[in-house]
């Protein structure tokens, strides 16, 4: 007995990612025209998370048949990549899954409540580089900008491919950098960066506006560069150790290019952080550089 998912959820998983493959790395169209005039084509799949029948990949015993053909059980991906996450399990498991399908539709309702375009097809090639994002690209000008060292895509990882690693000036010391819009930042994802801090003493997330003052002319924590995670150092709000993430910055203005840990308790989360205004001049001079690059 296979528990298969009604019509109605596969069509609601489809236009939940917009009839986009939900693999960050295929993003491929699953929908077009047919040459029949009045009809298109349709190449996506409803793909089970844990599998309908028992055998199958992923199958979890726990669930009835009725969470089983769940739209929670669903993600929406193209022929290939359907095929791909059943032949080898290990490398697809079912909380990664579930992570592409929060980003794929957290995506697909960032580009639909603004007229952003989020095309990880179309690279952008500086110093002989070719970013994947014009974001990254706007960080990696800054970087230069700043005199700091890294690497683009420095290597990858089960769960995560983190955009730059920049090197310290002291010695055997690096950071992983992310670079992505605010809300693509979902619990999965900092959850999978977190299992990659072996890497790297700290990880930093960057985003589209890092230097916007507050209404009292200081830059908040809640705009500056970045956020760190140190598992094992970290806290919740309940006071119990997680991958919680706390709030850093890079503190080149100390003299040293470094990881400050906010979540330090003389810190606390109303503390104005004094970021040299050549921090902001900096980072439109990389937007106006990065904008001349095609
Ligand atoms: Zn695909």
């Amino acid at each position: 007995m296979r528990d298969d998912f009604p019509e109605k959820v596969k069509r609601a998983l489809a236009e939940r990612v917009a009839h986009k493959c939900s693999n960050p790395n295929c993003l491929k169209i699953t929908i077009g025209p047919n040459s029949i005039a009045t009809k298109s084509t349709k190449v996506g799949i409803a793909a089970h998370i844990t599998a309908a029948a028992k055998g199958g990949p992923r199958f979890d015993e726990k669930l009835t048949p009725k969470e089983r053909k769940d739209i929670s059980n669903g993600i929406w991906l193209c022929g290939n990549c359907a095929k791909l996450i059943d032949t080898d399990v290990e490398k697809y498991p079912k909380r990664l899954l579930i992570s592409w399908k929060e980003d794929a539709e957290l995506k697909a309702s960032l580009v639909l409540s603004s007229n952003k375009i989020f095309d990880s097809k179309k690279w952008f090639t500086y110093n002989e580089i070719e970013y994947q994002s014009k974001l990254e690209l706007r960080w990696a000008i800054f970087f230069e900008i700043m005199g700091w060292k890294f690497t683009y895509k420095p290597f990858e990882t089960e769960y995560w491919n983190p955009s730059f690693k920049i090197s310290t000036h002291q010695p055997n010391s690096s950071f992983l950098v992310d670079v992505g819009m605010k809300g693509e930042f979902t619990r999965e994802k900092r959850i999978n960066i977190g299992f990659a801090t072996n890497f790297s003493k700290g990880i930093l997330m960057v985003f589209e506006d890092p230097f916007l003052k507050n209404s009292e002319n200081e830059y908040g924590v809640n705009n500056i560069i970045g956020i760190s995670s140190l598992p094992g150092k970290i806290k919740n709000h309940e006071n119990k150790i997680d991958f919680e993430f706390c709030t850093a910055v890079v503190s080149d203005m100390y003299g040293k290019t470094d990881v400050v840990n906010l979540c330090e308790e003389h810190i606390d989360s109303d503390f104005p952080f004094r970021i040299p205004d050549l921090y902001s001049k900096y980072w439109v001079k990389a937007t106006n550089m990065s904008n001349r690059v095609e």
